[in-house]
């Protein structure tokens, strides 16, 4: 499947159209990269161990193995001229012998620092880059230290592994620390614990960086969670240009720092007094990024396609005010049911999964209008219901 060697599609690190892109991951993300990376003449094959993953129905191939099975690794390598993972729970010692196999301009380093969300705030701080006070907790005796020390409450977070608000814990006092540290470190994980901020608002970047270094920051989003999961991003984010500007400087910071070769989404927490703290990174598509979808010039999901492949970063202009709401298992009934009667500003996607689940995320709707119209049109659309 491999572009052949009579129809040079690579030289060095560019890959033009025509090259097939393998995918580490079959989830949503992956799904949308495919089908932006057609409608640029690109082919895909994508590694996923279930069998009708999101992003395996739209590749070319897919390839349903493990990540840890090394056959599947060694059949994604020889089919593909450019590798890039979708996600980070993925082991990087299988990234690492992929990288040695075939291209994969991400590299193991960015992944193996944003899946260990210790290594992630030593590497930002050795950097000099803001984050959440936070402290290393190897035993019960350093959580109920690190507690005292970083004041209460503060939040007990898994090192690896935790997303969506799994694996943390808010601790209220010092005892409760040492306890949960026994109950989070089950299996020997390691553990983490962050003071707990009280922040204004929850913020976003998603900063794309090129081979050359370039780098191209879409509009912030404001990001509004229930339930530890994102429900609604809201672009732009009603902040002072002032702290938007930083914002965007501050992503870019933190992906020349990092030495990103594709996207990284920076979230952050916007403080009363106007400072930002670095919360947590993704080395990929970000689902607070879905609105450039319909939104830029440029989605992330094509600027993640463009950096991997080593064309010129496109335009992250903001083309219209949006807000973008997940819509999870509880929601798909009732906008199936609206479908037919949806304002036209709103844009239906769905990544094709076919258990809708309590709280897993289904697809998501992007409203082509600002916040206050959006918010109405969401109302009417029953995105509101827990
Ligand atoms: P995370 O998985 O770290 O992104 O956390 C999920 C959500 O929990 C965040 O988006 C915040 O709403 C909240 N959260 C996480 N860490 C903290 C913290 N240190 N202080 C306050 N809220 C937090």
């Amino acid at each position: 499947m491999k572009a052949t060697t009579e129809r040079k599609r690579s030289t060095g690190r560019v890959f033009l159209p025509g090259s097939v892109v393998g995918i580490l991951g079959g989830g949503q993300l992956g799904r949308m990269v495919i089908l932006e990376g057609r409608k640029m003449g690109y082919r895909f094959v994508t590694l996923d161990p279930a069998s009708d993953c999101p992003a395996g129905q739209v590749a070319d191939r897919h390839i349903a193995r493990g990540f840890d099975d090394p056959e599947g690794a060694e059949a994604l390598a020889e089919a593909a001229d450019v590798i890039a993972y979708e996600f980070e729970n993925v082991s990087a010692d299988v990234v690492k012998r992929l990288e040695r196999k075939a291209a994969l301009p991400q590299g193991s380093r960015l992944l193996e620092v944003t899946q260990h969300r210790l290594r992630e705030k030593e590497t930002l701080a050795a950097g000099g880059l803001p984050v959440t006070p936070f402290r290393a907790v190897r035993s019960p005796q350093e959580a109920e230290r690190a507690a005292k020390e970083l004041g209460l409450p503060c939040v007990m977070k898994t090192a690896t592994g935790g997303y969506d608000g799994k694996g943390q814990r808010l601790i209220r006092s010092a005892e409760e620390a040492a306890s949960i540290w026994t109950e989070l470190s089950a299996g020997g994980r390691e553990l983490i614990l962050e003071a707990f901020v009280p922040f204004r608002k929850e913020l976003s970047v998603v900063v794309a960086r090129g081979i050359g270094g370039e780098t191209a920051a879409f509009p912030v989003a404001e990001n509004i969670h229930r339930d530890h999961i994102l429900h609604m991003s809201i672009v732009p984010a009603p902040i002072d240009g002032e702290i938007a500007r930083r914002a965007e400087k501050l992503a870019r910071d933190v992906a020349r720092h990092l030495g990103v070769v594709g996207l990284i989404a920076v979230e952050m927490f916007l403080l009363e007094d106007g400072r930002l703290l670095i919360n947590e990174l993704a080395p990929r598509p970000h689902n607070s990024g879905h609105y450039t979808y319909d939104a830029c010039a440029t989605s992330q999901f094509e600027q993640f396609l463009r950096a991997i492949c080593g064309l010129p970063l496109g335009s992250p202009r903001l083309l219209t005010p949006a807000v973008m709401v997940n819509v999870l298992g509880q929601h798909l009934p009732g906008l199936l049911e609206k479908l037919p009667s949806l304002p036209p500003q709103v844009k239906v996607h769905l990544y094709g999964k076919r258990e809708a689940r309590h709280g897993r995320k289904m697809g998501h709707v992007t409203i082509l209008a600002d916040a206050a119209e959006a918010l109405e049109i969401i109302q009417q659309i029953g995105l509101w219901e827990r």
